[in-house]
């Protein structure tokens, strides 16, 4: 694998296909398509409603189209036209920890696998996203990044993952999709336009319409990612991904940081907190006698003095490519009653759905593994 410092390059680096999704497009983007074809506005509301709101029904199907649209979508979403609504197929769907968490395994048109996570609670749930297949960050304890990076996922790939985990569970009589965290596979901000246009349609008012407020991006530290979300004041909720915090300790935990030391990472954070008026959450995987003593947490409260800073300590998820263990809960509760004396606030989380390899990346891995044995 390159080295993390060489694989930032433009989004653009996009899978070929013969055909765009419907679902890689905005609302406008939609509508400037059809009106340039000769059909009016209302037909692009129409269409759009059945694409992001009834998605499941068949569009060939739908009552409720007028005779232009769908003239147009026969030509246009048929067998040879230029757009296509051919959703990912589902390769493994397995429910655990009593139901309430609920994994998906999708193939994608060029066979690359990703993962999608619905995470429940009484009335409500969250949709965990992928934004890449691999990632080419090479956390030395993420599934993910131990696979490598394969590609980029374009906009409509994210969009048809919470459109597919909302549908999987109004089927199984749950509603209530309430958040979004960008926390499956992938770096985020190294797929930052494709990840910003489908951020974009999931917030659309007229579609999924949850709100930047709903949204949290998680990124393993890519500062320029950083610095032009702060510039571009999209208002989502951002996660830094640190799981050290002197230089030496997070880089040997995460590459990625040789190339983004923490003080860059932290001014960066700064920023973003001064110009969009958000907390910033920080994520801190604990893994036992590496990063999980009371002298480690003392060193964190110090680095994230000043910055209204929340902390999410999650006990690790072994992996089958990395030898730490996770940490044990009086280690985790000390841990965090060093940060709350310092007056950082923190949560441990628990990595629901171990049962269904819930963490990042690793029912891939497991298929995989399956499938070469
Ligand atoms: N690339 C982004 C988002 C995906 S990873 C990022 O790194 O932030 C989401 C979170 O899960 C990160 O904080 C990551 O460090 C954590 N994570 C990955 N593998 C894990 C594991 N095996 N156990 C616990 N946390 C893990
Ligand atoms: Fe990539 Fe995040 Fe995994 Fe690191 S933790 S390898 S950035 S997905």
């Amino acid at each position: 694998m390159e080295p993390p410092g060489q694989t930032i390059r433009p989004s653009t680096a996009e899978p070929e296909t013969a055909r765009q999704s419907a679902y890689d497009l905005p609302f406008t983007g939609l509508e400037r398509r059809l009106v340039a074809d000769g059909l009016r506005p209302i037909h692009a509301r129409s269409l759009w409603k059945a694409l992001h709101r009834e998605s499941g029904v068949p569009l060939r199907e739908n009552a409720a189209f007028l005779p232009p649209l769908r003239r147009w979508i026969d030509h246009h979403l048929g067998d040879t036209g230029t757009l296509h609504t051919t959703p990912p197929a589902i390769v493994a769907d397995i429910a655990s920890s009593a139901g309430l968490t609920r994994k998906f395994l999708l193939r994608l048109d060029d066979g690359q696998t990703i993962e999608t996570v619905a995470m429940g609670y009484p009335g409500r749930f969250t949709v965990c996203a992928s934004t890449q297949a691999g990632c080419a960050m090479g956390c030395v304890f993420c599934a993910t990044g131990q696979m490598g990076f394969s590609r980029h996922l374009r906009p409509g790939e994210i969009v048809t993952q919470v459109l597919h985990a909302r549908n999987a569970l109004a089927l199984a009589g749950r509603t209530g999709l309430r958040n979004l965290v960008l926390m499956g596979m992938g770096e985020p901000l190294h797929n930052y336009d494709a990840v910003l246009t489908a951020l974009e349609i999931i917030s659309d008012t007229r579609g999924l319409n949850l709100g930047p407020s709903k949204i949290t991006i998680s990124t393993v530290g890519v500062v320029p990612g950083i610095l032009r979300l702060a510039e571009e004041k999209r208002g989502y909720h951002l996660a830094v991904s640190l799981h050290g915090a002197t230089d030496e300790e997070r880089s040997a935990l995460v590459p990625a940081g040789k190339r983004w030391p923490l003080a860059q990472l932290i001014a960066a954070c700064k920023t973003y907190c001064t110009t969009t008026g958000r907390r910033i959450f920080f994520e801190w995987t604990l893994i036992a006698g590496t990063n999980d003593t009371p002298a480690q947490a003392a060193r964190l409260a110090t680095l994230l003095t000043g910055l209204d800073a929340h902390v999410n300590l999650i006990p690790l998820n072994p992996t089958g490519g990395y030898h730490g263990g996770t940490t044990s809960a009086a280690a985790a509760t000390e841990f965090q009653r060093v940060l709350r004396t310092a007056g950082i606030p923190s949560t441990i989380r628990q990595r629901r759905g171990i049962d269904v390899a819930a963490g990042c990346g690793q029912l891939r891995t497991a298929r995989e593994k399956t499938a070469h044995h």
